[in-house]
């Protein structure tokens, strides 16, 4: 479960982590009321489960209230990668002159926690962490005696943080460190952690995602979770009752059953596409539910090409084929090409039904894969 960053913050500064002055707004009218309490300048930030907000327009410094009101008007209701932003953060800007990253997550290759810290902060982590590894200094950390203040030291030393600033951003850092422990975190992280000209040391981001299974004994985190929150897609999926995942490729998949949606997104990732989602729509494959599927991955901008790879159990193949033609007659134009494989009981009968002229079918589950594949590719160029 992740909070958002105002949430974050919150438990962030309750611990004694310095976060700059700070007020949530959900209308225009509020943001501006909170920026000049605030006092300027201030930033507007969009408060969605994304990273990379600055650069996709969901971060704005302004300088007075017309520039309050312009951003929040525009940052307000805007689509961030699929969510919807509903309310901002308002905040006293932080004028920098170094960007830090701190953060701390369990490394299961290791099977122990992990600190991290690094002087590349402000860009995407991941990023720094594939060009230029030693950028990062780690430390594992023993779950049974906690982090020791010399662990924190030695980590932000190896990151080649300044003198001046090193004991509070070790201190931030060990902070970090107990409440992912005690706070049942799978990821804390501040990026960035914000150095100012005379070495303050504040948090001007935060995440904090909470191991799911955990939530039992995080009450309090717990109920911060919220419909809104959630994708848009995510939340459309729950309305169908489906099993959805969003993930970063351009080939969307449908099947029924969880082992073959799987088997689905490995086989696109082994001809060399990147699967858009997971998608279980369950036993048997009535039109409703097709449709339903359908309406789902054709509103993904990140779909290309889709693929349907159904197994005809309970429900036979034939009524497979006849949902499926039934669902695709419903849109006037079908968006994207969409690949089908059929097998299981009458899977002969489907493939005959298949109304060929809106749908591309495909005898074997690796023939509709590539299929998919390419025509996603094609789509891309
Ligand atoms: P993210 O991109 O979604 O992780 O959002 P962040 O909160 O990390 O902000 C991204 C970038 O926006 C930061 O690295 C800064 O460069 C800029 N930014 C955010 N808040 C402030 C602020 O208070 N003052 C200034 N000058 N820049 C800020
Ligand atoms: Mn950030």
């Amino acid at each position: 479960m992740r909070l958002h960053e105002y949430q974050a913050k919150e438990v962030f500064a309750d611990a004694g982590i310095p976060t700059p002055d700070a007020a949530l707004a959900r209308t225009v009218d509020e943001a501006v009321e909170a920026a000049g309490d605030i006092g300027y300048p201030v930033a507007i930030k969009a408060q969605v489960h994304v990273g990379g907000r600055g650069k996709a327009g969901g971060i704005k410094l302004v300088e007075n209230d017309d520039e309050a009101r312009e951003a929040a008007d525009e940052i307000l209701g805007m689509d961030l990668k699929g969510y919807t932003v509903d309310r901002v953060l308002v905040e006293e800007a932080v004028d920098f002159v170094n960007e830090l990253y701190v953060g701390v997550t369990m490394d299961r290759g290791e099977g122990k926690p992990v600190a991290m810290v690094s002087t590349r902060g402000g860009v995407n982590i991941e990023e720094v962490a594939e060009e230029d590894p030693d950028a990062i200094a780690r430390e594992h950390i023993d779950p049974a005696f906690g982090m020791h203040q010399y662990e924190a030291r030695k980590v932000v030393y190896e990151a080649g943080v300044d003198q001046d600033i090193a004991m509070d951003v070790a201190s931030i850092l060990s902070t970090l460190y107990d409440l992912w422990e005690e706070r049942d975190g799978a990821d804390a992280e501040i990026n960035p952690l914000m150095v100012t000209a005379d070495d303050e040391v504040i948090a001007a981001d935060a995440v904090f995602n909470l191991d799911g299974d955990a939530l039992f004994r995080q009450q309090d985190l717990a109920e911060l979770e919220d419909e809104a929150a959630e994708d848009d897609l995510e939340a459309k999926a729950n309305e169908y009752g489906f099993d959805y995942v969003r993930l970063s490729g351009n080939v969307g998949i449908i099947g029924n059953g969880a082992g073959l949606v799987m088997t689905t997104l490995d086989l696109v990732d082994y001809y060399g596409g990147k699967p858009a989602n997971f998608l279980d729509i369950g036993g048997g494959a009535k039109a409703e539910r097709v449709a339903n599927a359908l309406d789902m991955v054709f509103s993904d901008e990140n779909v290309d090409a889709v693929v349907f790879n159904i197994f005809g159990g309970i429900t036979r193949g034939d009524e497979v084929a006849n949902g499926i033609n039934q669902a695709l007659e419903q849109f006037d134009d079908i968006p994207k090409q969409v690949i089908v494989r059929l097998a299981g009981t009458n899977a002969e009968e489907g493939m005959e039904i298949l109304n060929t002229d809106l749908v591309q079918v495909e005898a074997t589950l690796e023939d509709a894969v590539q299929a998919a594949v390419k025509a996603a590719d094609e789509v891309e160029q």
